[in-house]
């Protein structure tokens, strides 16, 4: 007889986990067992989690099968969509399936199975046993581990023996159920039987919003929640819970709602993607719209056709500083139909969200990453602001990349994707760049105006006896705009003091003890940290070389600009936005905050203050060192270096007011730094040729294949035998570079090797890469990391 068999991912780490394993589904299970589910399996004889991959009618499965012994409740359904991308993502970047499956499920981890007894009511309970009382005042519903630490070990085992009680299983987590908050709301209808001046209170005050919170409701009429029900009960209000979820309230941009006529170029590129959406049909788009040409005004108005069409649109953003700002102009335009999903959002505050993206109550849903695998449903549209940036890629398995995982999932849906910048990365350029799908936006709207761009040659200003942070030029604007009450923001792209300490007599440099970086100077405390895994130690007070006790700290970091900045400005605001003065949830908002509101202010950061900042009072911008990722040993370096700077050159003259922008660099003919005067177009037309010369990404895919051990012998025989077995399957089908030390040799006391491949055919790499054992003997200690599609080779 045929008999339902599912294909099932177990919920183990990943090592022993590549595949799906099969189990029959048994007669009593078979209207419980649906896909997207999560069921308990044995394997050797140990209840297991597991999720429901698929199911099929077999005629004759293995007899070696065995059956799923339970399905587990609490446990919410994985859309059929976001099970495919899962497997998809799983296949595409090489990793188990469990570790594809926590994007669909983020907060899995914190599950645990829970282990019930629970009483089967065929005769009456013995209330005169302690134990047995004590279960029945529970209603006969119990969780083992309770009965246990009351009755001890065993307790739970004895009352299975007695053969009135059945073991159930869930799934416990600490965001399973929402908090609610209560409300009231007003029901129109006669007053008269209303008595008392506090049911008279609370009615006016409904009166002017209804509903709110009953809360601050009875805080604010100071009544209480007896009178609350009296109301109730007369019919005048209605009490009701809903979940609390968290907003974002407090605004630093101009939150009047002003009417905007379109430009004639956002029009043509609104037309295409509201006819796409109409159509609904999987199509892709790059919007190429310079800083400040109105992109997100585009993206609202193809997120408007959406919603009109009944379905939903997601939107990301690179990195969750950009969120705030972007989730604010949503909220102001499509109001709380909006969520905010992102990793920093504490399980509770995520799982609501989730939810009510899941129950269709949200249809914009607005995140970094991991907001492309919530659980829409009818997706129209996805947004991928800043799509060039690199931390749309994920550096921990599963290693994906959201501009792939986007497509992919637009695909599922039969959704539009658009992909905006105002400098593409190569990949999506050469996708979609010069085709009908490339809408431009060359203009900024409004009054405001290109800033205009100068390279200062910092190699004249050192010949010049100038060894400061900051050019005369450049000091001298920034003190001008502050005196004319404008504001000004600077990039270094280093945080710490210095880049690092050097002995004076001997030139000696400390290192990390578990990396090979050198250690880069913090002033707070006087400590040198690692910027690879936070390591930290006191500065030195004798070289460990030649034992002299004096130390120069060359290179500049934020908290050095920071200190100079000071003394050059005083009596000026200076905000400072990096790793470090950003840990805490919600630091990005507030430090923003501080600097619109200040009077005078100069808002100085890392890269994270980039991009996406739209403040109309900043006329100046200073790139204090526009070298520092130029010299990457990174075949991305160039490109990297020239986005940065054209990003951070639009945080200049947003409003009416013209802007500036200086740029300082040692090397003002490089052509990636050039880029920020010329503009990007002919910069990307070259990079693109050395690409195409070269063989490299996007013209060919590429894979890191990454050694590493505590023990450098184990590493590099490891990525020797490693290599030569895949050099022997492949050499027919890629080219493989390697093995050889990675740039960073070491990194958190793991040395490392790579091998880099690139190839033509990557579903052929990936076969064998999959099929082929990426282990040695003795190399217990080896781990290998497969990075399918790498944007950083350090
Ligand atoms: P981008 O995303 O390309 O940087 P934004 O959409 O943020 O640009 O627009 C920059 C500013 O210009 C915003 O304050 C926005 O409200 C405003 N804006 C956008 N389009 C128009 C328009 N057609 N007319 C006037 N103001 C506009
Ligand atoms: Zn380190």
């Amino acid at each position: 007889m045929a008999k339902l068999v599912a294909e099932v991912i177990l919920d183990l780490s990943s090592s022993y986990n590549k595949h799906t394993y099969s189990y029959i589904v048994p007669p009593e299970l078979a209207d419980k067992v649906k896909p997207g589910g999560t069921v308990i399996v044995p394997v050797r004889a140990k209840e297991t989690l597991g999720y429901v991959a698929s199911l099929k009618e077999e005629a004759q499965p293995d007899a070696r099968l065995k059956e799923i012994a339970g399905t587990v409740g609490g446990a919410e359904l994985i859309t059929p969509e976001q099970l495919t991308l899962s497997r998809w993502v799983a296949e595409h970047y090489l990793c188990g399936p469990n570790d594809s499956l926590k994007l669909v499920r983020p907060g899995s981890q914190r599950h645990r199975l829970t282990p019930w007894l629970v009483y089967k009511g065929q005769v009456e309970l013995d209330v005169s046993d302690r134990m047995l009382r004590w279960v029945s005042e529970r209603s006969g519903r119990v969780r083992e581990r309770e009965l246990e630490k009351e009755f001890g070990r065993g307790a739970g085992a004895r009352l299975s023996r007695s053969g009135e009680f059945r073991r159930e299983l869930t799934l416990e987590g600490p965001a399973d159920k929402p908090k609610l908050v209560e409300f009231a709301n007003l029901v129109p209808g006669e007053t008269e039987t209303v008595r008392g001046s506090k049911e008279l209170a609370i009615l006016r005050s409904l009166q002017e919003r209804s509903p709110r919170a009953t809360k601050s409701l009875l805080e604010e009429c100071e009544a209480a929640r007896a009178t609350l029900r009296g109301l109730a009960r007369k019919g005048l209000i209605k009490l009701y819970k809903e979940p609390q979820e968290r907003r974002y309230d407090t605004s630093f941009t101009n939150p009047s709602v002003k009417k905007i006529v379109m430009t004639t170029e956002q029009n043509a590129a609104i037309k295409a993607l509201t006819t796409a959406i109409a159509d609904g049909e999987n199509r892709r788009f790059l919007l190429e719209g310079v800083t400040g040409s109105g992109k997100t005004e585009v993206y609202m108005a193809a997120a408007t056709e959406t919603l009109v069409r009944g379905r939903t649109a997601i939107f990301l953003v690179p990195e969750i500083a950009l969120l705030p700002q972007l989730a604010e102009r949503l909220a102001l335009r499509f109001g709380n139909q909006v969520a905010i999903v992102h990793s920093a959002l504490k399980a509770g505050q995520r799982a609501d969200m989730l939810r009510a993206v899941a129950e269709g109550r949200k249809r914009i849903v607005v995140g970094a990453r991991s907001a492309l695998f919530a659980p829409v449903s009818d997706l129209g549209l996805i947004v991928v602001d800043e799509e060039h940036e690199t931390s749309y890629k994920q550096n921990s398995a599963p290693r994906y990349d959201t501009r792939a995982v986007a497509r992919k999932v637009a695909e599922l849906h039969n959704a539009v994707v658009v992909f905006g910048s105002a400098t593409p990365s190569l990949e999506t350029g050469l996708m979609l760049a010069g085709t009908d799908a490339h809408l431009r936006l060359k203009e900024r709207v409004g009054e405001a105006q290109f800033p205009k761009v100068r390279l200062i040659d910092m190699r004249r200003e050192v010949g010049q006896g100038n060894y400061g942070v900051f050019s005369r030029f450049l000091a001298e604007r920034l003190r001008q705009t502050l005196d004319s009450g404008h504001k000004a923001i600077l990039l270094m792209n280093r945080r710490g003091y210095a880049g690092f300490s050097v002995c004076r007599h001997c030139g000696y440099v400390p290192e990390c003890d578990n990396c090979s970086i050198s250690l880069t100077y913090h002033q707070s405390g006087g400590r040198l940290r690692c910027h690879h895994c936070g390591a930290a130690k006191r500065v030195l007070d004798v070289c460990p070389k030649c034992e002299k006790t004096e130390w120069r700290f060359p290179g500049v970091g934020t908290q050095r600009v920071e200190s100079e900045l000071r003394e050059l400005l005083p009596d000026t605001t200076i905000v400072r936005m990096d790793a470090d003065t950003t840990t805490r949830q919600g630091a990005h908002h507030d430090r923003l905050l501080e600097f619109h509101e200040a009077e005078r202010a100069v808002l100085l950061g890392t890269q994270m203050i980039a991009k996406g900042l739209d403040f109309p009072e900043v006329t100046l911008v200073g790139i204090v060192n526009a070298d520092t990722a130029l010299n990457l040993p990174d075949f991305r370096a160039a490109e990297r270096t020239a986005q940065l700077l054209i990003q951070v050159s639009g945080r200049s003259g947003r409003g009416a007011i013209p802007g500036e922008v200086l740029v300082q660099t040692f090397s003002p003919d490089n052509y990636a730094v050039r880029a920020a005067v010329d503009g990007y177009e002919g910069f990307f037309a070259k990079e693109l040729a050395f690409r195409r010369d070269l063989d490299y990404p996007p013209f060919s895919t590429m894979f890191n294949i990454i050694f590493s051990s505590r023990d450098p012998r184990v590493a590099e025989r490891g990525a020797e035998e490693i290599s030569k077995r895949l050099r022997a399957g492949l050499a027919n089908s890629a080219r493989l570079l390697g093995p050889a030390p990675a740039p960073i040799e070491r990194v958190k006391g793991y040395y490392r090797y790579h091998l880099v491949i690139t190839t033509d055919n990557p579903d052929a790499v990936k076969r064998f890469l999959r099929d082929t054992p990426l282990s040695v003997d003795g190399g217990r200690d080896l781990r290998v990391i497969i990075d399918v599609d790498p944007v950083w080779l350090l």
